[in-house]
């Protein structure tokens, strides 16, 4: 599988490059939009891991470029903490997926899986659905059979994460790395907090629960 990263920055570039190598990728690194363009009309890679903030021609106007000329191999989009708009409008244009920087090597190696497993023709939607729950990710709305919850930007993270991996028991030091992008410190009760609010405003009212507890490993949301 070939995957094609178009970054400027030589450290997230590099280190991009060298982790894909060992998860057994081909790879090849290109550190600007124009040259990037060209390399993914000529190479026809699997994957294009692509940063927004580019000198030349940016993230946008590439994946534009590709869309008009009819490429559909799968975009993943890198963007800068907390631009909604710059992930509404990557998505609009046709990005299959985001990760906002700074991420783990570890949680863009499952997004890169994910994509591939899916294949080109597998367009996802902009939607994730776990049983009634739905999560409009474009539109930053959730929803349980039909009915608005309201969340906080950090509830949203949690259950958008919880949702992408829905049925795999997530380790509250990997929640804390995701979500809160900080080390876990098991002096804080953050998490907890955060779930029992987040639980309260999905699972309260209704008699299938989908978040739920493993002690002493995490928290899973899975349909019964
Ligand atoms: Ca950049």
């Amino acid at each position: 599988m070939k995957i094609l990263i178009i970054e400027d920055e030589p450290k997230t570039g590099d280190y991009l490059r060298q982790g894909l190598r060992e998860a057994g990728f081909t790879v090849d690194l290109v550190p600007n939009g124009v040259d990037g363009l060209h390399q993914a009309i000529e190479g026809d890679p699997d994957l294009v891991v692509l940063d927004v903030m580019l000198p030349g021609m940016n993230g946008w106007q590439v994946l534009q470029h590709l869309r008009s000329q009819g490429r559909q191999m799968p975009v993943l989009f890198l963007t800068a903490r907390d631009q909604v708009e710059d992930r509404v409008k990557g998505l609009e244009l046709g990005a299959d997926d985001y990760l906002v920087k700074p991420f783990s090597f570890a949680e863009l190696l499952a997004r890169v899986r994910t994509i591939l497993r899916r294949g080109r023709n597998g367009a996802e939607s902009t939607t994730l659905q776990v049983a009634d729950l739905e999560m409009d990710l474009l539109r930053r709305r959730v929803s349980r059979g039909g009915h608005r919850i309201d969340l906080t930007a950090k509830e949203f993270g949690l259950l958008e994460l919880l949702m992408r991996r829905h049925g795999e028991v997530l380790p509250r030091s990997l929640i804390a790395s995701q979500v809160w992008d900080m080390n876990f410190d098991s002096d804080t009760n953050v998490i907890e907090v955060a779930v029992r609010r987040l639980r309260a405003k999905v699972d309260d009212g209704y008699e299938v629960k989908l978040i739920q507890t493993v002690r002493g490993m995490g928290y899973v949301l899975e349909a019964p």
